[in-house]
């Protein structure tokens, strides 16, 4: 069996491998380690083998395991799941980073619920395939979406993440990334404060980092298969 301390050691090379076949510069990509269901343990077999961001899915879970972990004050928290609007407080008072913003009621609750002195890195989550039990907002949304963010001062806007559609032939991928891409480049030039493309998981790292991903989202490909919940 493989080890955590094996597994990110791939899961880099694959990353490198493919950000040099891009052309794109050696630490132009981020890998967010997804530690869903996983014990804090393997969190720290993580952060031991020099692993700082991590994306957690579940309030409750994410939460308690910030706080048995807040010894360690260099981890970087994202909050990468669904979030309910009666739940955005202990998301506001203990994350970094929320990757899923895709209602304009969740950001004025963060807003108001995050202290002034550290304002939450946030990403606007696209529903790119237009699925209908998707989270995310359509592209045409994203402009007063983002707007509406810049004006929220405990919020800092980051960018944009998409989780696509599952069970799409490779070039369907490939075009859902580069749509993705274009959307990206489009808000960069409006928002000065733009610069986080969070796509690809450990299936199709390599297609998104072609396509402009700066930040990827590798569960399995760290920690194993996950446990049940
Ligand atoms: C679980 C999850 C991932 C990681 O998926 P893997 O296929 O295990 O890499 C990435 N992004 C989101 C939003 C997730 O919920």
């Amino acid at each position: 069996m493989e080890t955590i301390a094996e597994r990110l050691k791939s899961a880099q090379r694959t990353l490198q491998a493919a950000s040099q076949k891009a052309n794109r510069a050696p630490n132009s990509v981020q890998l967010l380690a997804v530690s869903k269901t996983k014990p804090v343990s393997d969190i720290m077999l993580a952060y031991e083998n020099g692993q700082r961001l991590f994306g957690e899915n579940y309030v409750q879970e994410g939460v308690e395991k910030i706080q048995s972990l807040q010894q360690v004050n260099d981890i970087e928290w994202h909050f990468i799941g669904p979030l309910q609007s009666n739940k955005t407080k202990p998301v506001a008072e203990h994350f970094d980073w929320v990757q899923t913003i895709d209602r304009v009621k969740i950001a004025d609750r963060l807003n108001a619920q995050r202290s002034p002195f550290k304002p939450l890195n946030v990403l606007i989550q696209v529903n790119i395939n237009d699925e209908d039990a998707k989270s995310g907002i359509a592209p045409d949304e994203i402009n007063v979406m983002a707007e509406h963010i810049a004006g929220l001062k405990n919020l800092r806007l980051r960018g944009l993440m998409t989780i696509p559609a599952a069970a799409q032939c490779k070039q369907q991928l490939d075009d859902t990334f580069a749509a993705m891409q274009l959307l990206f480049q489009q808000l960069c030039t409006q928002h000065q404060s733009v610069d986080t493309l969070s796509m690809g998981m450990s299936a199709d790292m390599e297609s998104a980092i072609i396509h402009g991903s700066t930040m990827v989202r590798l569960g399995t490909a760290v920690f194993g298969e996950r446990n049940k919940r």
